[in-house]
């Protein structure tokens, strides 16, 4: 029996019934674009978070993209982001027209390093050539980022903080969740992602009232609100979610804490099987991950690798190229070695199976194949 990476295939039949029948009422009501469930789920997701405003949107690429045009960040502007992420994060800010200004990581977080940032700000003045604007800290793998130490430093610096929450929807942080943790946040409902719809999703949450409204307008080709629908106040996107992307989040969102719940077994069990002979997941005080992804350092990743595919036991690797050395970005001019916590973990890193349907059975054999790979 294959192992699957992530199982959405079990999660959609323990929960047929319901996803279907959301389903089949979008197709009988026959409002497929910003049909009545769109506004049920942005009332539903505001709620869960905790903030005034959510703004579904078509992708978590787009969602970061809303908050930063609405910002009016684009040319000269410098927008901070970690090297060790998916392209998307930086990707985004290129397509505003502003430049990623990369900052390490943390060596166990994994994310944006405060430290770090503070330097990559002063550096940034020194130069002179870019305005520092915004801070885009990763809540990488389900763990949000140092935001306590972040939003000092970006207050001190008069930075937007746009958080990029595409992996770690609702992470317990400090009594608040992930997708509050900053000016804005964006989140992914990508299916393999830990809330995931059937298609491309994703949202916007502030508690910016005028972010909010202006960001209502991008979403729909800068349309007037309140006003001409056909009298264009600004350059925007075609951005909405699908209504029937909407009816599933609904459904999904009612047993997503439980499915929380089995991701932190999950990750327990792996945890205590592999703590003496790799490197796991950290997760500092007063915080938690959602899980997006359960991610090891190895030293030996080749191997394992090997290892892994003779027992088919699949792997993942997250990130194998930090971003400052992918070819899009060859024109920042960066080196090996500018960042050398990302281009470490980078070569180490590897992302084990994790869905909240995994048995015990299965970890075991899992962890037994790493140890073994290790030893
Ligand atoms: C998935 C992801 C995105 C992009 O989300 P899409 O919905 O695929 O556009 C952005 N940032 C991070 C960190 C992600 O993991």
């Amino acid at each position: 029996m294959q192992i699957p990476f992530i199982d959405l295939k079990t999660q959609y039949k323990t929960h047929q019934t319901s996803i279907d029948t959301a389903i089949n009422n979008v197709l009988s009501h026959g409002k497929y674009i910003m049909g009545p469930e769109v506004n049920e789920l942005e009332k539903r997701l505001r709620e869960y978070i905790g903030v005034e405003f959510a703004l579904s949107c078509s992708s978590g690429t787009d969602a970061l993209l809303l908050p930063m045009m609405a910002k009016s960040i684009g040319p000269g502007d410098a927008v901070f982001t970690t090297p060790f992420t998916f392209f998307a994060s930086a990707e985004s800010i290129s397509l505003c027209g502003a430049t990623p200004v990369f900052v390490d990581i943390d060596p166990d977080t994994y994310n944006l390093s405060p430290t770090s940032l503070e330097k990559a700000v002063r550096e940034v003045l020194r130069e002179g050539k870019l305005t520092p604007k915004a801070v885009m800290p990763v809540d990488l793998f389900g763990l949000a980022a140092d935001f306590n130490a972040i939003n000092i430093i970006a207050k001190e610096n008069n930075l937007f903080v746009l958080e990029d929450a595409a992996q770690s929807f609702g992470a317990p942080y400090h009594n608040k969740k992930a997708c509050s943790l900053g000016d804005a946040a964006s989140t992914s409902f990508y299916p393999a992602k830990p809330l995931g719809c059937y298609g491309d999703g994703g949202a916007v949450f502030t508690n910016d009232q005028e972010l909010y409204e202006t960001m209502v307008s991008l979403r729909v080709h800068g349309q007037a609100i309140n006003g001409n629908k056909y009298d264009n106040v600004r350059i925007g996107l075609n951005a909405r979610m699908d209504t029937i992307q909407a009816a599933i989040l609904l459904e999904k969102l009612k047993f997503y804490d439980h499915e929380i719940a089995l991701r932190n077994s999950v990750a327990d069990l792996y945890s205590q099987g592999l703590r003496e002979t790799v490197k796991i997941p950290h997760v500092p005080e007063n915080q938690g991950s959602v899980w997006a992804q359960y991610s090891i350092q190895v030293n030996n990743r080749e191997k394992l690798k090997t290892d892994l595919e003779n027992q088919q036991i699949p792997m993942a690797i997250f990130y194998p190229t930090p971003i400052h050395l992918s070819s899009a970005y060859k024109h920042l001019k960066h080196a090996v070695g500018d960042f050398p916590v990302s281009e470490e973990v980078a070569k180490k890193i590897v992302s084990l199976p994790m869905h909240p349907y995994l048995e015990p059975d299965t970890i075991k054999i899992i962890t037994d194949a790493v140890l073994k790979s290790q030893s």
